[in-house]
C-alpha cells in the first residue's frame, strides 16, 4: 500500500518503521511552588547546556539552528508564563507544556508555511525541557530505521544515528522546515505531507524520497522495484561526486558558471570554495530572525563569507521579508503577502532599517568580490531609489572616514514586468532570474501551497519564454545574466535552463554535484 507525499530531500530507504509519538514523559512533582520554580529553571538551563554541547560538535545549519534553539529557550517571553502558572499553583511540567502548547498552537494556526516549520522547533524545545524535568532518556530509533510521526525535531534529527541509512516520513511538516534543510544538506531521504492514512507500524516500509512516497507492508513485487529505483537513484549520486572537483561544462563543450545559494554565513564552513565559482544569492532574510540585527553583526556576517570566496564573487541580496519570509517587527499583516509589501518594496517604506543594511554591505564590499541585488523589483524607479540609497551612505561613510567600497548593483528578475519590458532596466549591473517566484507569478500557482504544486514550475513555456527572453537581452546589452532559484538545482529543469540561454546558475549546496553531473548530459 503506497501513500503519496511530497519530497523534501530526495533518496530512498528501506526498513523498520518508528513511531516518532512517545508516551508522554513520567515527572514527579516537588512540594512547594518555590522548588517546582526551580526545578523547571535547572530543566531549562540543562536543556541549553545539552544544547551547547551540541553546538560543539556541530557544523553550519545544524550550528545556526541549535543556536536558535538556546536564543528561544534563554528568551523569558517562554519560561515568564510557565513560572507564573507554577505561583499559581500548576506543577513544572503542567505549566511549562501548557505554556509551550500555547505558542505552538499559534504558530501552527499561521497561513503560512514560514510560521507553520517554526512550530516543529517549539516542539524541540518542549520535549528537550519535558525530558530533562523527568530525566528520561531519548528513545532512539533502530539503526536504518525510518522514522515516522506527526513531524520531527531538529534535535531529535542531530542526535540520530545515520550512518546505517534510514529515512524521515512525515504525516504533515514542510519542505520549508529547518529539518528538511539539514535532511537535504546531510543526504538523509525525507518525505512530508504523507496525511493521516491510518497503518501498521510493523515491519518493513519504503520510503521513496525521490517521487514522495511511503510503502508500507510491500509486496515482493514492490520491494524489487522499490530496489532497482534505489540502486539507480545512488549509482546517479555517486557519479556526480566525481563532477564536484572540475568545471561544469556540457557535453558540447559550453562552459556554465555553478554558484551555490546560502542563507547563514556558517554555510559556508562546510563548502570547499574550489568546487563552485562563488555565492550567487546570500538571502539575507534568515539574519533578520527574532529580532532585527544591528550594523556590526550584519557587516560581520557578510565579511565572513567574502573572506570565504577570496577572489571569487559572492551576491549578497538586500532582505526580502515578506511573503513566505516574514520578519517580527518588520513585515506587516497582509491578506496576500505574496502580492503585498514584501522584498524591496518594504525596504523602501522602512528606510531605517534599509540604510543599516546598506551600511553594512558598503564595509563589508572591501574584504572581497561583493555584488549586491535587490529583491522583487517590479519598476524601474525602484532600483533607482535603492540605488541612490547606496551613494547616499556611501558619502555619508566617506565623510565620516570610514572604509568602504560601493559595490554593482543588480536586480532580481522575479516579477513578470522586470521579464516583460526588460528594456527599462539597462543600467542595471546584473539580473538573477528568482525561478521561485517568477514561477509562481506567472502560473498564479503559491510556491507554498501543496495543492497548487502542479501548476508551479518553470519548465511551463510561459515561464521558460520569459527566462529566454531576460537571457537574449542580457546578451544583446552585455548584461550578465544569472539564476538563483531552485530550478538551477533541478537535474529535470537544467537542459531546458540551458537551452533557454542561461549560462550561470546557483544552487543550494546539496546539489552541486548533482547539478554539474546534469550539465555534463546536456548538449548545448
Ligand atoms: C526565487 O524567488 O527564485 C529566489 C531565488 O528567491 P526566494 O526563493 O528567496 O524568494
Ligand atoms: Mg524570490
Amino acid at each position: 500500500m503506497r501513500v503519496e507525499g511530497i519530497p523534501a530531500s530526495p533518496g530512498y530507504a528501506e526498513g523498520p518503521l518508528f513511531d516518532l509519538e512517545q508516551p508522554p514523559t513520567s515527572y514527579k512533582a516537588r512540594a512547594s511552588a518555590e522548588e517546582e520554580k526551580v526545578a523547571l529553571v535547572s530543566a531549562i538551563g540543562k536543556a541549553v547546556d545539552r544544547l551547547a554541547a551540541l553546538v560543539e560538535s556541530a557544523d553550519g545549519d545544524a550550528a545556526g539552528i541549535l543556536e536558535f534553539h538556546i536564543a528561544m529557550l534563554e528568551d523569558d517571553a517562554l519560561s515568564g508564563p510557565a513560572l507564573a502558572a507554577i505561583g499559581s499553583g500548576q506543577p513544572a511540567d503542567a505549566a511549562w507544556r501548557a505554556a509551550l502548547d500555547g505558542e505552538i498552537a499559534g504558530y501552527e494556526a499561521s497561513d503560512q508555511d514560514y510560521f507553520r516549520a517554526r512550530a516543529a522547533d517549539l516542539r524541540d524545545i518542549r520535549d528537550q525541557v519535558l525530558r530533562a524535568l523527568s530525566e528520561a532518556g531519548e528513545a532512539a530509533g533502530p539503526p536504518g530505521a525510518i522514522l515516522y510521526g506527526e513531524d520531527i525535531a531538529p534535535t531529535r534529527f542531530l542526535e540520530t544515528d545515520w550512518s546505517e541509512g534510514g529515512g524521515i516520513a512525515l504525516k504533515r511538516g514542510s519542505t520549508a522546515s529547518h529539518v528538511a534543510m539539514l535532511a537535504r544538506s546531510r543526504g538523509v531521504p525525507m518525505v512530508v505531507g504523507l496525511g493521516d492514512e491510518a497503518q501498521t507500524l510493523t515491519g518493513v516500509a519504503l520510503l521513496d524520497a525521490e517521487r514522495g512516497g511511503l510503502i508500507f507492508s510491500p509486496s515482493p513485487a514492490e520491494i524489487e522495484a522499490f530496489r532497482q529505483s534505489a540502486s539507480s537513484f545512488a549509482d546517479r549520486r555517486g557519479a556526480a561526486k566525481t563532477f564536484l572537483a572540475e568545471p561544469a561544462v556540457t557535453k558540447a563543450g559550453t562552459a556554465v558558471r555553478v554558484q551555490v545559494n546560502i542563507a547563514y554565513p556558517s554555510d559556508v564552513d562546510g563548502i570547499d570554495i574550489a568546487t563552485c565559482d562563488g555565492v550567487g544569492l546570500m538571502r539575507t532574510e534568515f539574519l533578520f530572525g527574532k529580532t532585527l540585527p544591528d550594523e556590526e553583526t550584519q557587516y560581520r556576517a557578510y565579511r565572513k563569507v567574502l573572506e570565504w570566496a577570496g577572489d571569487k564573487p559572492v551576491t549578497i541580496r538586500t532582505v526580502d521579508a515578506g511573503g513566505d519570509k516574514p520578519v517580527p517587527g518588520f513585515t506587516v499583516e497582509e491578506t496576500n503577502p505574496f502580492l503585498g509589501l514584501r522584498g524591496i518594496r518594504l525596504s523602501l517604506a522602512r528606510r531605517d532599517i534599509f540604510r543599516v543594511q546598506i551600511r553594512a554591505l558598503l564595509r563589508a564590499a572591501i574584504h572581497g568580490n561583493l555584488k549586491v541585488m535587490f529583491p522583487m523589483i517590479a519598476m524601474p524607479d525602484e532600483y533607482a531609489q535603492a540605488a541612490a540609497l547606496f551613494a547616499e551612505e556611501g558619502v555619508a561613510l566617506a565623510a565620516q572616514g570610514v572604509a568602504h567600497r560601493l559595490p554593482p548593483l543588480g536586480i532580481m528578475v522575479e516579477v513578470p514586468s522586470v521579464a516583460l519590458a526588460p528594456e527599462a532596466f539597462a543600467d542595471v549591473a546584473f539580473f538573477s532570474i528568482g525561478s521561485n517566484d517568477l514561477a509562481q507569478y506567472v502560473m498564479a500557482a503559491a510556491r507554498d501551497n501543496a495543492a497548487v504544486a502542479h501548476l508551479n514550475t518553470v519548465r511551463h513555456p510561459a515561464v521558460l519564454r520569459l527566462i529566454a527572453a531576460i537571457a537574449a537581452f542580457g546578451r544583446e546589452r552585455h548584461i550578465p545574466v544569472s539564476l538563483c532559484g531552485d530550478a538551477g538545482g533541478d537535474p529535470s529543469a537544467i537542459p531546458a535552463l540551458l537551452e533557454a540561454g542561461l549560462r550561470d546558475l546557483s544552487v543550494a549546496p546539496a546539489q552541486l554535484a548533482m547539478a554539474k553531473a546534469a550539465i555534463a548530459d546536456v548538449s548545448v
